[in-house]
């Protein structure tokens, strides 16, 4: 983009034997192009475009008004879009911020009032709506993350979350050797409950055994809906004695919580505590076999 809209003009101030606008101005090029090279890929490199680029394109730019007046000043708002659309927020505000402080009081000084003043309210304005125009964007993109993360029927963490969690959590374990441990939840005869009382009223217990998981368990551990009625949790410093003592706790709690009208609602559970060198996936299949171990053993249970 850069090429097709700056080059030419680059060019032609070499053409024009205006040679410090020209070398200006191939400098802002080439350095937009290696910006665009490594963007394309796959690199990014903030500082050296906040150290680099910002810095001499204002510097550029001030040249420019210098010498070609409003024709100079033009461009700099195509500049304040670049540097929102190149910068990490705060950097953009503050490559802006320089920007503003060099064009203004140039345009007061080489320009007549009138004309400065216009140039003064436009490019405030620019660069308002490129700051709100990042803003919401930036919260979309936010709010974009947080849906694709989280479990839309629970507000739980998802099945996306989960590799990464467990995977950090390993690592964790490696330099710390802090115990973790795993319960894999699963809810007994959830089709039943779901045939019986209507697929709503199943959500709604989804619902509450969510609300339960996330109120029992300490900030500092996770837990995740990992589809249907399936509920994994990750406790940390948490050995296998005080994780069968939590998962009893839950069985028992949900047990006697009232969430159907004339029964209770069972949970079975499997156990399993990290070990030295298990890999996350292993250390799940070891916490859902137990799970399935409790299913076979008559459900309501736990199976460490
Ligand atoms: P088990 O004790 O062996 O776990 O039996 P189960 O009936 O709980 O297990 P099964 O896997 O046979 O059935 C799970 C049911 O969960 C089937 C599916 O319709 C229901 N289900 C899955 N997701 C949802 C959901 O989001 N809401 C509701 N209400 N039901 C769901
Ligand atoms: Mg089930
Ligand atoms: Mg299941």
């Amino acid at each position: 983009m850069v090429f097709v809209f700056l080059m030419p003009f680059s060019i032609y101030n070499f053409y024009l034997e205006r040679y410090i606008l020209g070398i200006g101005s191939l400098s802002v090029v080439l350095l937009m192009a290696i910006n665009a090279w490594n963007c394309w890929h796959g690199r990014y490199y903030p500082l050296l475009i906040l150290v680099g680029l910002a810095p001499i394109s204002t510097m550029f730019l001030g040249f420019t008004i210098y010498q070609q007046g409003l024709i100079g000043l033009l461009w700099c708002y195509p500049a304040v879009i670049c540097f929102y659309f190149m910068l990490p927020e705060r950097y953009a505000w503050g490559a802006n911020i320089v920007l503003l402080a060099m064009a203004l009081p140039m345009s007061w000084l080489f320009l007549d009032a009138e004309l400065a003043a216009r140039a003064t309210a436009t490019l405030l304005c620019v660069s308002a709506f490129a700051v709100i125009f990042v803003w919401v964007i930036s919260a979309q993109q936010h709010e974009l993350h947080e849906l694709a993360m989280t479990d839309s029927l629970t507000g739980l963490a998802n099945r996306v979350q989960l590799n990464g969690t467990l995977e950090q959590a390993v690592q964790q374990h490696e330099r710390r050797q802090t115990p973790m441990t795993l319960i894999s939840l699963d809810l007994d005869n959830f089709k039943m409950i779901n045939d019986t009382f209507g697929h709503d009223a199943g959500d709604e217990v989804l619902r509450g055994i969510g609300k339960l998981l996330q109120k029992r368990i300490r900030r500092s551990d996770k837990v995740f809906r990992l589809g249907g009625e399936e509920f994994l949790i990750l406790l940390y410093e948490t050995d296998s004695a005080q994780g069968l003592l939590v998962a009893e706790e839950l069985r028992k709690t949900i047990e006697a919580m009232p969430l159907l009208p004339d029964r209770s609602v069972t949970t079975s559970l499997g156990i399993a505590t990290l070990q030295p060198k298990e890999d996350w996936r292993d250390w799940m299949k070891r916490s859902d076999d137990n799970l399935y171990r409790a299913k076979k053993e008559g459900r309501n249970r736990v199976v460490g």
